[in-house]
């Protein structure tokens, strides 16, 4: 059978050459005599792996000297709890901006933890657009200020960094880290499930400014403190390793591409050929601000329940995956993250053109 296109808002595509290398070097890695999955983490052959992922992340990312990277498990999901453990050591104070459905449980899971407010939303638009902030809108003795940047359920993303003056700023990239270029000293924290942008489910990956490290509670969990993970050089305990490779494997095939400069352009290049287009006709409706729009979730509706229902399917028929919307929202969405080549918008690009011919709207 032949590969597919999968529009998938996550786990999605992965880099067709990583595929291939992976697959040449998973009986025998090297000359380790066996495959990665298999391998001690200790051993000196998974030491150059890890190492090497670290390297290639802060080259890529152009991460300063006094960041740490930390290779971590339990999903984007388990950082809505580890931020506020590890950061909320001052005035126990933390302003979240709502813009979307990833923030917003964010910040009901900090509430466990202390005084937590929501500075900014977009609820009341449904989330449609990322709210303004400048440094009035945050409080000022708060420990750190929580975003989301790219909202992956309704395809927007943050067109600015908030200035939050000294107060740490912390975001959750899962679903835009590697898709352009970040000026990373500009946060506190990063942090990013794996499985969007680049490597396999089961991979988090938390990038901290140094001085932001020591200060969590007594009562953290040793497996959410980053200081213990820092000192133990993300190997407190067995990581996730094979995800590690991959991601390794990704970190590689982007500098082989040009670095994060050629990977935007490419990426604009492509979500471009798909609002272009939703710009052009009034079959189907972007519905979220132009000015906030995601470079990697394009989302559009019909305006019809049953005709984005029927969409999905025939699209799926055609070898065009995964283009149902989120439940919370309906509707389409296509996720293009950077795996995704030129090739497969083109052909989602010809089969909404074939679809609004084909469905009038009309009764
Ligand atoms: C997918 C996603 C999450 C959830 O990630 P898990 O790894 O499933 O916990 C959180 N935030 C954003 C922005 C996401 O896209």
């Amino acid at each position: 059978m032949e590969r597919i296109f999968n529009f998938s808002a996550g786990p999605s595509m992965l880099p067709i050459d990583v595929l291939k290398r992976a697959s040449a070097e998973m009986l025998c890695y090297e000359d380790s005599g066996c495959s990665v999955m298999e391998m001690s983490h200790r051993s000196p052959v998974y030491e150059k792996i890890i190492t090497d992922a670290e390297r290639l992340l802060r080259e890529v990312m152009q991460i300063p000297q006094n960041y740490k990277v930390l290779f971590l498990q339990g999903g984007a999901s388990t950082q809505f709890s580890a931020v506020p453990l590890n950061l909320l050591s001052g005035s126990g104070k933390a302003d979240y901006i709502l813009s979307g459905q990833f923030s917003t449980k964010a910040y009901q899971e900090a509430q466990k933890y202390g005084d937590i407010v929501a500075v900014a939303s977009s609820k009341d638009a449904n989330f449609s657009f990322v709210p303004k902030t400048d440094r009035n809108s945050f409080r000022s003795d708060a420990d750190y200020v929580h975003i989301c940047f790219n909202n992956t359920i309704y395809g927007t993303k943050f067109n600015y960094i908030p200035d939050t003056g000294d107060i740490p700023l912390v975001a959750d990239m899962s679903s835009c880290i590697l898709s352009e270029p970040f000026d990373v000293s500009k946060f506190g924290v990063i942090y990013a499930g794996a499985q969007k942008n680049m490597a396999p489910a089961g991979l988090t990956v938390v990038i901290i400014r140094e001085d932001l490290l020591g200060k969590a509670k007594a009562q953290t969990p040793s497996m959410l403190d980053y200081k213990l993970m820092a000192d133990n050089g993300s190997m407190y305990n067995t990581p996730p390793c094979y995800c590690i490779y991959i991601a390794k494997l990704v970190y590689e095939w982007i500098l082989g591409l040009g670095g994060l400069e050629e990977m935007k352009k490419r990426n604009e290049k492509k979500a471009n050929l798909l609002y272009g287009y939703l710009d052009s006709q009034s079959y189907y409706l972007a519905p979220v601000a132009k000015d906030c729009r995601s470079l990697m979730n394009v989302t559009f509706v019909t305006g019809n329940a049953d005709l984005d229902k029927k969409f999905a399917k025939e699209a799926e028929q055609n070898g065009l995956i995964n283009l149902k919307g989120h439940r919370s929202v309906g509707g389409m969405r296509a996720s293009i993250y950077n795996a995704m080549p030129y090739e497969g918008v083109e052909k989602l690009l010809s089969f909404m053109e074939e679809f609004a011919k084909n469905n009038s709207k009309a009764l």
